[in-house]
């Protein structure tokens, strides 16, 4: 087995080699603005135009309905404050989760000083919205509903299509966060009836840095960055040409292989849990058992702190997070976890291990076997001498 484990994949992944193949030459060669109408720059825009259809083809969205973005942040700024804006004469009601990534909950919170009245929908133990909730706050000044896909740290996986049937019948905009979803589940934007879906290249084995927004035809929706006519209108800046490609090659690898590899993963999930609850005593599991991401393992282990797993973790060469990887380095329990009732002190216990492609079961063991010891070493320490 190979050190470092790396158990961080909601944080970030390698470039796979197949996508660095593909983005190579877009930084030498093919290196014309997409925008210029000579050969080099035509070469270039075939490019990104491919990758608008593969990206569309996952989603079952049309290639005119995507727009290239600088990441997951930068599509949910663009989504909520795009559609809350375009629509701000309509109505000022908006609808959130208390679980959302900071990308979401921080553009809501700049809403609410401008004068919108931003609600936050309650979830049930496993971080799961209720649909009903959802029916029953729908004003007829309600104008947006963001919902992600999937939570980036406990993993829980939301009845988006649900949520989006109920939006679609008021003539609600509906937004999810799909950064940690996209290339892992299944996604069907017209199914699901979602109008604005968020996701990021990194997360799936492409480059950081390109993501994608993608915009149902025809909403109420004004663009976010200004600068420039590039993706008709609706986002300025000169195109991330490698980037694209990137994405473009991840996102089939990944469509491809979506079903086999969550079926590994999952299996892989449920050994580990089953495991860790019979041989770590005290080990608590956060976030629904089933609907959950395949990759995703999340827990805390009653009267040690996370942190000190992680950095005990760390040194036997297994990279874990103790949260979301944009909160590490903050000691304040994770808002995810508050929001499902977990108190402050059992939320500062809490260790996320998401798996990727070099994820084994012989890695997976030696985690386990690693994180027994470090806790018995961790609880002696904490215990007061002569007991
Ligand atoms: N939304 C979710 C759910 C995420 O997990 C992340 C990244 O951690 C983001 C948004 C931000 O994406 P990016 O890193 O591409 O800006």
């Amino acid at each position: 087995m190979d050190l470092p484990v790396y158990l961080d994949h909601a944080a970030t992944t390698p470039v796979a080699p197949e996508v660095l193949e593909a983005m190579r030459p877009y930084f030498s060669e093919i290196y014309g603005n997409p925008s210029s109408i000579y050969s080099l720059g035509l070469a270039a825009r075939e490019a990104v135009e491919t990758v608008r259809e593969t990206v569309a083809r996952l989603l079952r969205a049309s290639p005119e309905e995507i727009v290239f973005t600088s990441g997951g942040t930068e599509s949910d700024n663009a989504a909520i404050r795009g559609a809350a804006e375009a629509n701000r004469e309509k109505g000022r009601h908006l609808l959130t989760t208390p679980i959302e990534h900071s990308a979401v909950l921080e553009p809501f919170s700049t809403l609410a000083r401008q004068g919108f009245e931003v609600e936050t929908l309650p979830v049930d133990g496993d971080g799961r919205v209720y649909p009903q909730e959802v029916a029953r706050r729908l004003r007829p000044d309600t104008t947006l509903v963001s919902v992600m896909a999937a939570n980036n740290e406990i993993g829980t996986v939301e009845p988006i299509s649900e949520v989006g049937a109920l939006c679609r019948a008021q003539g609600v905009l509906f937004h999810t966060d799909a950064v940690q979803a996209f290339g892992k589940l299944p996604l069907d934007v017209r199914a699901m009836q979602i109008d604005l879906l968020s996701l990021s290249a990194h997360k799936l084995y492409g480059p950081k840095g390109i993501g994608a927004l993608y915009v149902r035809r025809g909403i109420g929706w004004t663009r976010f960055q200004e600068g420039g006519d590039q993706e008709k209108g609706r986002r300025g800046g000169t195109l991330n040409v490698p980037g694209i490609v990137g994405l473009g090659k991840a996102a089939e690898i990944a469509g491809g292989e979506m079903e086999s590899e969550a079926a590994r993963l999952r299996a892989l999930r449920d050994r580990f849990l089953t495991r860790l609850e019979a041989e770590i005593p005290g080990a608590r599991i956060f976030g629904s058992r089933t609907e959950r991401l395949p990759n995703n393992i999340h827990f805390c282990v009653e009267g040690v702190e996370g942190e000190s797993m992680l950095l005990a973790l760390d040194a036997a060469g297994i990279c874990a997070s103790a949260g979301s990887a944009c909160s590490a380095g903050s000691t304040e329990p994770s808002h995810v976890l508050l929001a499902l009732g977990v108190s402050r002190e059992l939320a500062r216990g809490a260790l996320r291990l998401t798996m990727g492609r070099q994820t084994t079961a012989e890695s997976l063991d030696y985690t386990l076997e690693t994180l027994a010891a470090i806790v018995c070493d961790l609880r002696a320490l904490g215990r007061p001498p002569g007991r």
